[in-house]
């Protein structure tokens, strides 16, 4: 059974992230295992940092452009950015974060 979503919140929001949404559910992100949720922009973006292989959808109802404007933004987050301490492994750092380093 899934736990508890906070109330007010989007489906993409996970229980440690103290961050309110962004706005209304925009898109669906979807695991490697195929579980589905629908979330605001903000919080899908964090999710798709998180989450290794998840993919990122529009709602048809969503605004225009906001799976592409999630994938932007989560190629430049931290997975699990809320939480605080050092950051230095490659899996802690952002996707962006990593191009950067193998380039050097
Ligand atoms: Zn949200």
């Amino acid at each position: 059974m899934p736990a508890a979503l906070p109330a007010g919140r989007c489906g993409a929001a996970h229980p440690d992230d103290p961050t309110p949404c962004g706005g209304p559910a925009a898109v669906t992100i979807a695991d490697s295992h195929g579980a589905v949720v629908g979330g605001c922009e903000h919080h899908a973006a964090r999710m798709l940092a998180s989450l290794d292989g998840a993919r990122v959808a529009p709602l048809p109802a969503g605004p225009a452009g906001a799976a592409v404007r999630v994938f932007t933004a989560a190629d430049t987050l931290r997975p699990f950015c809320w939480i605080d301490g050092p950051l230095t492994l490659p899996s802690q750092l952002s996707r962006a974060e990593n191009r950067d380093r193998d380039r050097r």
